[in-house]
């Protein structure tokens, strides 16, 4: 059913002191036979123009269903999203009408998923996939928008882009079909790019030629970014600041460079200590204990106790506020600070 709000589409041009994009205490809860599954229980984050802000969180933590409401493509019913903003340069998404929504999806806010092979047409030749960004929403005829294509096959580095741009999803690598979603994506210049998963189905080698391509093309454009991962091995040289999640919520947000010297909760700690090292070779490999938590059925408290290194008896009956540390840092752990000084000895 479409909605009646008025078509206030967000000013293109400048922000004020509004962030490129606000996501403001958002919940996000699915309506199943099972019961309320609470998928994301009041997160908030801002990212602005040129900054990327990774997503760090296990399978089921809310990172990609956060990312799924900014895009608004939750299939609703069964989600519901009973609180909350999101904010494009001050305007709030969900207050917008179906059409205003849709031409700011894909045009203004765009999506690079996680597979590729899925997310393009099998029996489409590639150069006709891009080629149509250009022919629906930019009204070109059918041989500029080709050009158009190869020129942005050109730029996200695919070899013997004016050949290349007729051959089919199927004739390429995993990696090179991920440069063509990423082509599709920046192909109407947006201004917020949300990557989730970008490189998990490639293997190491590509994954960073990916990340590096990413990041190449926010710092020509300027774009804000916001990368989905369960890797925190891949955001190190491309982020800025860090939100990890868990169970839905944000337990940990600072800066990347904070969060690797120190994080600040047992989680991201354990997070940061799976990370295979070469000078730890032949060593077992940390893993944090335990699995993640069934959201339709919370543990008491703070979400992490059953798995926490740290637990403290009131852990188990009174759940963290996002503690304030610095002007840029917080943290949902009662022991912050002791997690903090095991990290410095
Ligand atoms: Fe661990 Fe307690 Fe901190 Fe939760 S609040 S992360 S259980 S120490």
């Amino acid at each position: 059913m479409k909605r009646t709000a008025p078509e206030v589409l967000p000013a293109e041009g400048g922000l004020g002191d509004e962030p490129l994009l606000a996501v403001d205490d958002l919940h996000v809860e699915f309506h199943t036979r099972a019961g309320v599954v609470r998928a994301v229980n009041g997160v908030s984050y801002t990212v602005n123009p040129g900054e990327t802000l990774a997503v760090l969180g296990e399978s089921g933590s809310g990172k990609s269903v956060t990312a799924q409401a900014i895009m608004g493509i939750l299939d609703m019913p069964p989600a519901v999203i009973p609180q909350g903003e999101i904010r494009f340069k001050g305007t709030d998404l969900l207050k917008l009408s179906d059409d205003a929504r849709t031409q700011v999806r894909g045009q203004r806010i765009a999506m690079v998923f996680q597979d590729a092979l899925s997310a393009l047409n099998p029996v489409f030749t590639v150069g006709w996939q891009i080629s149509e960004m250009f022919r629906v929403h930019r009204g070109m005829s059918k041989s500029d928008a080709m050009k158009k294509a190869v020129e942005l096959m050109d730029k996200v580095r695919i070899p013997a882009a004016k050949q290349r741009v007729h051959d089919y999803p199927h004739q390429f690598s995993g990696g090179m079909r991920q440069r063509i979603m990423i082509a599709m994506s920046i192909a109407l210049d947006p201004e917020v790019l949300i990557a989730d998963e970008p490189t998990t189905a490639l293997d190491v080698t590509v994954q960073a030629q990916i990340m590096d391509l990413l990041a190449e093309l926010q710092r020509e454009s300027q774009m804000g970014m916001i990368l989905i991962t369960h890797d925190l091995g891949v955001v190190a040289d491309v982020a800025d600041k860090i939100a990890v999640m868990y169970a839905g919520r944000i337990v940990e947000n600072a800066p990347v460079h904070d969060i690797y010297r120190a994080p600040a909760h047992p989680y991201t700690k354990g997070l940061l200590e799976s990370i295979p090292r070469v000078d730890l070779k032949g060593q077992e490999l940390y893993a944090i204990k335990g699995l993640p938590p069934n959201l339709l059925d919370l543990p008491t408290g703070c979400a992490f106790h059953p798995r926490c290194p740290y637990r403290q008896d009131n852990c188990v009956t009174s759940a963290p506020p996002l503690y304030e540390i610095s002007g840029t840092r917080s943290s949902a752990c009662h022991y912050w600070r002791e997690v903090l000084d095991g990290e410095q000895q």
